[in-house]
């Protein structure tokens, strides 16, 4: 199993996770090796919990199928459970956010694109729409009267 690893300092923030429900599919975008030959691929793939795919040969099924062009063999990658939500803790602890099955492939680098999500820390307020593309979030909590914030993200891909 690969794990998708994210430290990152939250502040005023908690609970940080991808907006992903059947109706809002999150799309997990990677750069992606073959472990056969080993070539790692240009382009990113997206997989999300949501796509089902025939696996060639067999009457199984996976999130995302993919065929290395170079050695054309077909591999597979299947996310088992939920996302989980990163809590705030100081100083930053890392922690696994998804895991992946792969066969015959490893994810090698993580783009956050899509929609995240967190709770205020000491207040009630949901924020939504998080864009962590930047690499950076900033907002304000008006319940708590303080600005909140997500810095230093540090993105793994770790044997879970
Ligand atoms: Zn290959």
């Amino acid at each position: 199993m690969l794990a998708l690893a994210l430290t990152a300092d939250l502040t005023g923030v908690t609970e940080l996770i991808p907006l992903d429900t059947s109706e809002e599919p999150f799309f997990y975008n990677f750069k992606v090796q073959c472990t056969s030959c080993r070539e790692v691929h240009p382009n990113w793939v997206s997989v999300s919990r949501y796509e089902s795919n025939e696996v060639s040969g067999s009457k199984g099924e996976a999130n995302f199928v993919w065929r290395c062009k170079s050695c054309k063999r077909e591999s597979t990658a299947t996310i088992k459970n939920p996302p989980r939500a990163y809590s705030q803790s100081s100083p930053p602890q890392r922690r696994n956010i998804i895991e992946f099955d792969c066969r015959g492939l490893e994810f090698t680098q993580f783009k956050p694109d899509g929609e995240w999500i967190a709770k205020g820390l000491e207040s009630s307020t949901k924020f939504t729409g998080i864009d962590l593309q930047e690499g950076e979030w900033f907002d304000y909590d008006e319940k708590a009267g303080d600005e909140v914030s997500i810095k230093d993200m540090k993105w793994e891909i770790i044997r879970a």
